[in-house]
């Protein structure tokens, strides 16, 4: 019984790794990403690996740059109908910036049927799977969104200027961990759910003018919280999926930046930190999980370990000019894999 929780645990961790294309204009012969297959990928690096060239480092799934939105999601759908048979999943985007996390989770800026991304697919396919369920489980699904910016939260949905007030997390044992401040909105199809994004998106580029591209430098968080009742027996079913796109994983030189910047890329650094250490140790079936040490691995602490389910998309860029960072980057997803 303890052997089969513990290949549970393991089971339940994820790691897929996206390769960004090259942007429009970049010469394309000088990608650091040379072979994909099978869920590895091979780095090159001549001044560190010697002779060869070339490290390899292996992942669930890999997903090279001409991997379309669909076919990304495809291989993370199994995950999301979990969400509706009770299941807490937490879907992360990881990278440094500019590695295409916001393109995974969201899409492009020209949204089309084609490029929407895990968010919007997520969301419609648990609308999908509700309706088909209908006649034995009558379903209830409602969003949050939230911004961490220097470890304080905020509302994305708020209105009225709300948006800048700062929130507790608490912990109550009826509702678990839970941010009762705020807005927690119902949706029933697909264009409520834009709306929403849409509004948090807004709320997100208010505090952008005043400093720009806060987005790379704060964690966002889509959260849907389902609840299914059983027809016939009453029962009740929970489940919540968390839709996270991190902050840029990209270090700062501390001697250069000062003031705000300096602050911010402290705050960064200690939340994803937290979040690799949680990770890992969940993965290494460690008895201690070191959840207080962020506000995200707080906010998460629910969904992180015990039966549910976690799926990391580490993002690469190509670009030779990034070697360092990809480095890193694959050094974190190594860690929590
Ligand atoms: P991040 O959120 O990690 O900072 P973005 O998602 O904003 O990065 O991606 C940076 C740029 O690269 C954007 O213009 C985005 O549209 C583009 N991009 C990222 N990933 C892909 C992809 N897989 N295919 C095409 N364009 C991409
Ligand atoms: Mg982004």
């Amino acid at each position: 019984k303890l052997y089969n929780q513990v290949q549970d645990l393991k089971g339940n961790i994820r790691v897929y790794c996206r390769v960004r294309p090259f942007l429009s204009g970049q010469p394309s012969h000088s990608s650091t990403v040379r072979d994909l297959e099978e869920g590895n990928i091979s780095i090159i690096n001549p001044a560190k690996y010697g002779k060869e060239g070339k490290k390899t480092f292996s992942f669930n799934k890999a997903f090279g740059p001409t991997a379309t939105q669909a076919e990304v999601f495809s291989d993370t759908q199994p995950l999301i109908r979990s969400v509706l048979d009770g299941y807490n999943v937490c879907i992360f985007a990881y990278g440094q910036t500019g590695s295409g996390k916001t393109h995974t989770m969201s899409g492009p800026n020209d949204l089309t049927e084609e490029t929407v991304g895990v968010n919007y697919r997520a969301l419609r396919d648990l609308f999908l799977l509700s309706e088909q369920r209908k006649d034995t489980i009558c379903y209830d699904i409602s969003v949050q969104m939230l911004e961490i910016y220097n470890e304080q939260v905020r509302d994305l949905l708020a209105t009225d200027g709300a948006a800048n007030k700062r929130l507790e997390i608490r912990n109550s044992s009826q509702n678990g961990i839970n941010v009762p401040d705020a807005n927690l909105l119902p949706v029933s199809s697909t264009s409520d759910v834009i709306n929403l994004m849409n509004l948090g998106h807004k709320n997100r580029a208010v505090s952008a003018t005043a400093m720009n591209d806060r987005s790379s430098r704060s964690h966002s968080c889509l959260t849907v919280h389902i609840q299914g009742r059983d027809l016939t027996s009453g029962n009740i079913i929970r489940g919540s999926m968390h839709l996270v796109d991190l902050a840029g994983s990209e270090r700062v030189d501390k001697s250069e930046v000062k003031g705000d910047r300096l602050k911010e890329a402290v705050h960064i650094n200690k939340s994803l930190s937290a979040l690799g250490d949680v990770i890992s140790a969940l993965a290494q079936k460690s008895s201690h999980v070191p959840y207080r040490n962020s506000k995200l691995t707080q906010l998460l602490q629910d969904s992180l370990g015990g039966q549910a389910k976690t799926l990391m998309f580490v993002h690469i860029s190509p670009e030779h000019e990034a070697l360092g960072e990809t480095l890193s980057t694959l050094k974190f997803a190594e860690r929590v894999s």
